[in-house]
């Protein structure tokens, strides 16, 4: 008999890679964090002596979700000003209300629920992209949940930074350097959108970026008004302005995308640029529907991101991965656009290459990290079960999130959060509640 720390045993399972067939009875060994085997179940029972034996019947076991782009922080502002245009939202409610709230301590509070939120409907991994990332960073690092933490990149001054430049050396220290060796924490550029960061600014980016091999996330022709501000500004689309600036390539991560031409999807393709795909916060700010269908013929890799709870407003990974599959479908007005097994591909193994994090995450192999969600399917809006992989897309719900561990470690147990005190975040935002709700400069817009 071999020692493994841990034993997990499921009815089924969906390792991703390199396959997403359905294995029945079937159990994953881990030691010291990382997946050592995934066999049949009769098998690991006559192998391995585990240190803890985890049994789940009714259950799937699936690679931990992969949330390729939110702002973690922004959930303190959910529901705070919905039903808006994208403009309108950013200029007149958000912006103003960040200018008034953000800062250290409502980073650390807004992260800290996103986290639980995201650990609870299977979501393993994030990345984000907010003012204070050393904090998000840290917040992330203490609950030990994994995450790509962004430096904002924003020509204006904020209470975080002076101007872009200030912006670079402080992602540079603050967050490249001080983490680069956590297994959790990873880091990238994200310049907010190209409206908002100068020429010289990018030239600058790129050079930093470049030097430290880092991604860069931005979000890139998610509305109309995005693009014919910059027409109008600069005579040039975002991305052909990007271009020009030597930025579209392998290292750009564009979030949205909503509005490509042909042109503009071919030039994604031949450089190798990723997207962030973000279906529920691109239907609630009326963005458009993306090509999502266009973009998988094109062999782009497309990840799925929730975005801000402000914009969505739920940051569950199962619940955008559904609407994904569904609005490629009517989009495409072809029914066997994005199916089940494309769609759970998305939510893992696509966002974890969208990260650059594929070699370490994203499906259930042996050496990568045991990031891993145990999903209960006998509930009744998941019965009966022809097809496990059908359910997880098309029916399940958070609740049903049984078991999560990230690096190994037991986050999520009986859909239960082990670690961290719900009450007390659920106390903390409501002293935000109280203090944003109160604030007589915003108010309906
Ligand atoms: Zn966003």
């Amino acid at each position: 008999m071999q020692h493994c720390d841990i034993l997990i045993s499921a009815d089924w399972c969906i390792p991703v890679e390199p396959t997403t067939t359905v294995l029945d009875k079937h159990s994953v060994a881990i030691t010291d964090g990382r997946v050592i085997d995934l066999l049949p179940t009769d098998d690991a029972l006559r192998y391995y002596e585990p240190g803890a034996a985890i049994e789940r019947p009714g259950h799937v076991l699936i690679p931990g979700l992969v949330n390729t782009h939110t702002h973690a922080a922004m959930t303190l502002f959910r529901g705070f000003a919905d039903d808006l245009p994208l403009e309108r939202w950013l200029r007149e409610a958000i912006w103003p209300a960040e200018a008034q709230f953000v800062g250290p301590e409502m980073v650390r509070d807004g992260t800290r629920l996103a986290i639980a939120e995201m650990l609870l409907s299977g979501c393993t991994c994030f990345s984000d992209q907010y003012y204070y990332p050393e904090i998000v960073a840290e917040t992330a690092a203490d609950l030990q949940m994994r995450a790509m933490v962004g430096t904002p990149v924003i020509e204006f001054a904020t209470q975080w930074a002076a101007s872009a430049s200030d912006c670079l050396s402080k992602g540079a220290d603050l967050v490249h350097d001080r983490y680069a060796d956590h297994p959790l924490i990873s880091s990238c550029f994200a310049p907010h959108s190209a409206p908002t960061v100068s020429d010289a600014a990018f030239a600058e980016l790129r050079v930093i970026a470049d030097q430290l091999d880092k991604r860069i996330q931005i979000h890139l022709h998610e509305s109309v008004g995005e693009i014919t501000e910059s027409v109008k500004d600069t005579g040039k689309r975002p991305i052909e302005r990007l271009s020009e600036l030597g930025l579209v390539n392998a290292s750009l991560m564009a979030v949205h995308a909503v509005h490509l031409t042909g042109e503009e999807i071919t030039l994604f393709a031949d450089t190798g640029v990723v997207v962030a795909h973000c279906p529920r916060s691109n239907l609630k700010l009326a963005d458009g529907i993306a090509r999502i269908h266009d973009l998988l013929v094109a062999n782009i890799t497309v990840g799925l991101g929730t975005d801000s709870a402000a914009s969505n407003n739920a940051i569950d990974m199962p619940g955008e991965m559904r609407t994904a599959a569904l609005l490629s479908k009517a989009r495409s007005e072809d029914a066997t656009s994005l199916p089940a097994s494309a769609a759970l591909r998305m939510a893992t193994i696509e966002g974890a290459k969208t990260l650059g994090l594929d070699a370490d995450i994203g499906s259930i192999e042996a050496g990568k990290w045991a990031d891993l969600v145990c999903i209960d399917l006998m509930h009744l809006n998941s019965q009966p079960v022809y097809d496990p992989l059908s359910q997880i897309v098309y029916t399940v719900l958070p609740q049903q999130i049984s078991d999560v561990w990230v690096a190994g470690r037991h986050h999520i147990e009986n859909g239960r959060l082990m670690h961290i005190d719900e009450n007390e975040i659920i106390r903390r935002t409501a002293e935000w509640r109280e203090r944003i709700g109160q604030s007589t400069s915003l108010g309906p817009v």
